[in-house]
């Protein structure tokens, strides 16, 4: 059996698993965090603006501190048809959606830059170590196996991103569906700081949020300013990938080559590729969130919207992230760490800006 043993084992160190153990270690409880890549923010994969109102709460002026790249003043939004761009723009930010200020991100930095400071705050975490299975007796959530080892624990709060393999093997996810996910593919490009600037009217610090609604009839773009870079990608249904005879990094050379943007990336060079899965399934797909011994963060619990004008999963995950943290702290005071005690992280979801976020555009 294990030798060792914690109080909550978080599976996955992204923004949802970060923060929780974070605010774990912050109450003096022990945690451990086991990330598969070799570092927090190696596998990580966003647009990406972060909504800074969920981090305020868990690191309050974190965007004093933290490796942000820009704060976003301007927003661009483009409908797009026979490849003729209809923009609008406008100062951030749109005040039907809650979140206050945001800041564009480069996770491989951000989520690095967090793993310290949850290191900092006594977490302990592991890397290069995938979970792979999670050690269930009599029904309920007790530790992980990983490597061939068992390590338990009270809780164990699942925060492994949009596929939750582990939340399936235990039956509170159904296997990913194309037309609950979308696919998204980006290029990182490197520029000079004093040319991006030029190029998209900003001040030292500012930066743009771009989104980009039918590319292609039938492909969302978005475009981020960050401080020496910009990333540009596409987004795009699963359950539409075969309505299209273009692969996806077929479409997204065509966006990169349009010419409404291949000017303002011209001489620019590649830093970054990268492909991933988001959850879009709206509030009917979500959760569940919890069972006997176990709490779901982020997209693995499919947090994560995208309205068209902002594609937002990263606050959902810090927020979900910090309440499953709570209700641990909750389970652990008491020493009960049944289903009907963690329900009150439902509860909490239900009434935080998650729910609000999701729920925001209904009926529109
Ligand atoms: C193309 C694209 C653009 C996006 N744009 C934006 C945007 O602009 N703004 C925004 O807010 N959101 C955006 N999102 C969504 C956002 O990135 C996600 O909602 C957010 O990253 C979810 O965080 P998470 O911590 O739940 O999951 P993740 O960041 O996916 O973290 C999960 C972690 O778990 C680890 N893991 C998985 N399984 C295991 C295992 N068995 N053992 C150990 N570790 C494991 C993974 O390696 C990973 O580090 C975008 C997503 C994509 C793909």
């Amino acid at each position: 059996m294990s030798e060792e043993r914690f109080e909550c084992i978080v599976v996955g160190g992204g923004l949802a698993g970060l923060t929780a153990a974070y605010v774990l270690a912050n109450a003096g409880k022990e945690v451990m965090l086991v990330e598969r890549g070799n570092y927090c923010g190696a596998k990580n994969v966003t647009g990406g603006r972060i909504y800074g109102h969920s981090m305020e709460k868990v690191i309050p002026g974190f965007a004093r501190k933290a490796p942000v790249e820009r704060t976003v003043v301007k927003e661009k939004l483009s409908s797009v048809s026979d490849g003729i761009f209809s923009t609008k723009e406008f100062e951030s930010c749109d005040p039907r959606i809650p979140g206050g200020k945001s800041y564009t991100v480069l996770r491989s930095k951000f989520d690095r830059w967090f793993a310290e400071q949850a290191e900092q705050a006594g977490v302990m975490l592991i890397t290069d170590i995938l979970v792979e299975d999670l050690l269930v007796q009599d029904g309920r959530v007790c530790g992980i196996i990983a490597s061939g080892e068992i390590m338990e624990a009270d809780i164990v709060i699942l925060a492994e991103g949009v596929n939750g393999l582990l939340a399936q093997k235990i039956g509170l996810k159904s296997p990913v569906e194309p037309d609950h996910v979308s696919v998204g593919v980006k290029e990182v490009i490197g520029f000079n700081k004093n040319l991006i600037q030029e190029r998209f009217g900003l001040k030292d610090g500012e930066g743009l949020a771009w989104m980009i609604n039918g590319f292609d009839g039938i492909c969302d773009a978005f475009l981020y300013t960050n401080n020496e870079s910009v990333s540009a990608g596409i987004s795009m249904h699963v359950s539409r990938v075969d309505q299209t005879e273009k692969s996806m990094p077929e479409m997204l050379e065509d966006f990169l080559e349009h010419p409404e943007i291949a000017p303002l990336l011209e001489g620019g060079t590649l830093l970054e590729y990268s492909a991933h899965l988001f959850p879009e399934g709206g509030a009917k797909t979500i959760g569940p969130f919890y069972g006997d011994g176990v709490l779901i963060a982020g997209d693995a619990a499919g947090l994560c919207v995208n309205f068209g004008d902002t594609l937002r999963g990263m606050d959902l995950a810090v927020e979900s992230g910090r309440l499953a943290a709570e209700t641990a702290i909750a389970a652990l005071e008491q020493g009960e760490f049944s289903r009907e005690i963690l329900a009150g992280y439902q509860k909490a979801l239900e009434a935080s800006s998650v729910f609000a976020i999701l729920t925001s555009r209904e009926g529109e």
